[in-house]
């Protein structure tokens, strides 16, 4: 068994560094001076900018296949590259990607959508909680109802990531009310805000924040369907498998980061004559956030390993998931008492991390849904105790 990273994703991991150290880290200042003036943290047009440079370091499409321009790259260099863009808190994120489900996208909506996407000229949205369906997805209610050579789409969807900028959305929608969701009865089509969505900014504690879309009537052509009629529940699912080995991948780079300043101030800061960190209740905080951090890591990149060696990951991603998302929860909090009330301040970005860090455990499948999925497979004796080493 060899932990070790190989030459090519250590690499591809340093490239990576390099960058956000070079090309992005020097923006925070200016990125914490706008958001407290309740900016966008970077300016219209400036992630595009950075991207685009990025790319000619060689970033661009982490997920997306060689013959559409991208890196093709494998989960578990991608997790390792997702926690190099997480040390930073500059909204930065590499380009030339899509959401993976638009790949089953047809030709002629290959060229409308996908294509755009990854190059950046289009911004999609990807929307299936409504106000009373988000844990229990299979409750959505916004429905499609068939028109000649139309669907007609009618409800409401929320907290959806993006759908203030979105210039079209991935809407799943119920399209026979006597099919269950999840088994024919719900479809993913491509609508585009000028079909005649809205959409409504919705405040988080967060920077940024999600929106409301909200259709009546709404007409999208028969063609627009992604993928067949009646799969949009099975394509919801593996919009989000994706994320649940790219949130704690990103969470580990948070963590990381906060944990090297939390280091570095129990170092420096003196009281009662010694540096802080010679009191064993501030030591002990350090070690507890890094164990938890080496720990969270390994189930991480073997949730990403069981996406490259074709194994079912859902099991393994739920668990770092759960645990990812908990860890950097406990570690900024111990960061911020560690900073004392310099750590509770605008001036550092903890607290900033502080509520960044809480999202993690609620979207993309609650802390509550991973432990349903988690505890539904081993008493159904779906998964054996001792992993993939089983
Ligand atoms: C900032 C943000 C961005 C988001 N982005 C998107 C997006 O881009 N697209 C999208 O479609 N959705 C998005 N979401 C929605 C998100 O995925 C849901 O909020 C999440 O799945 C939880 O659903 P809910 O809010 O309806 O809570 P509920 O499902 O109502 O759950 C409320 C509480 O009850 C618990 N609970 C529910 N059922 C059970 C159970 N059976 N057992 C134990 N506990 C249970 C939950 O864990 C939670 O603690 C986003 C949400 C936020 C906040």
């Amino acid at each position: 068994m060899d932990f070790a990273p190989s030459d090519e994703e250590r690499a591809i991991r340093d490239t990576a560094r390099e960058f956000i150290n070079r090309e992005i880290m020097p923006l925070e200042p200016e990125v914490l001076r706008r958001e407290r003036a309740h900016l966008p943290g970077l300016e219209p047009g400036q992630l595009r900018e950075l991207q685009l440079r990025a790319r000619k370091f060689g970033f661009w499409g982490l997920d997306t296949p060689d013959e559409y321009g991208g890196m093709g790259l494998p989960a578990v260099t991608q997790s390792m590259v997702w926690t190099e863009v997480g040390r930073t808190f500059v909204p930065f994120r590499f380009g030339g990607e899509a959401d993976n489900i638009l790949f089953h996208a047809n030709e002629e909506q290959k060229r409308e959508y996908l294509l755009p996407t990854i190059e950046g000229e289009r911004r999609s949205c990807f929307a299936i909680t409504e106000p009373g369906a988000g844990s229990d997805a299979a409750n959505i209610r916004l429905t499609a109802r068939r028109d000649g050579d139309d669907w007609v789409l009618d409800g409401e969807k929320t907290f959806i990531t993006g759908g203030n900028e979105a210039d079209f959305a991935i809407v799943i929608a119920v399209t026979d009310r006597d099919r269950d969701v999840r088994r024919g009865g719900s479809t993913a089509f491509l609508v585009d805000r000028d079909m005649g969505w809205r959409s409504e900014f919705i405040q988080t504690m967060g920077e940024g924040g999600p929106a409301a879309l909200v259709f009546e009537d709404v007409r999208v052509p028969a063609r627009n369907v992604l993928g067949e009629v009646g799969q949009g529940f099975a394509l919801a699912m593996q919009w989000i498998g994706k994320g649940r080995y790219v949130i704690p991948s990103h969470a580990l780079g948070i963590a990381e980061r906060a944990l090297a300043m939390a280091i570095d101030h129990a170092n420096t800061r003196h009281t009662f004559g010694r540096p802080i960190g010679d009191n064993q209740a501030i030591a002990w905080m350090l070690a507890d956030s890094e164990t938890e951090l080496e720990a969270a890591r390994w189930l991480v990149l073997r949730a990403a390993w069981t996406v490259d060696a074709g194994l079912d990951p859902r099991h393994a991603s739920s668990m770092a998931k759960l645990y990812g998302a908990g860890m950097v929860n406990r570690v900024v909090d111990r960061v911020m008492q560690i900073h004392g009330g310099m750590g509770y301040t605008r001036e550092l970005p903890i607290e900033r991390w502080y509520r960044q860090a809480r999202l993690l455990r609620i979207f993309e499948g609650t802390d509550e849904m991973q432990r349903l999925i988690i505890s539904r497979d081993l008493l159904r004796g779906y998964t054996k105790l001792g992993g993939h080493l089983a």
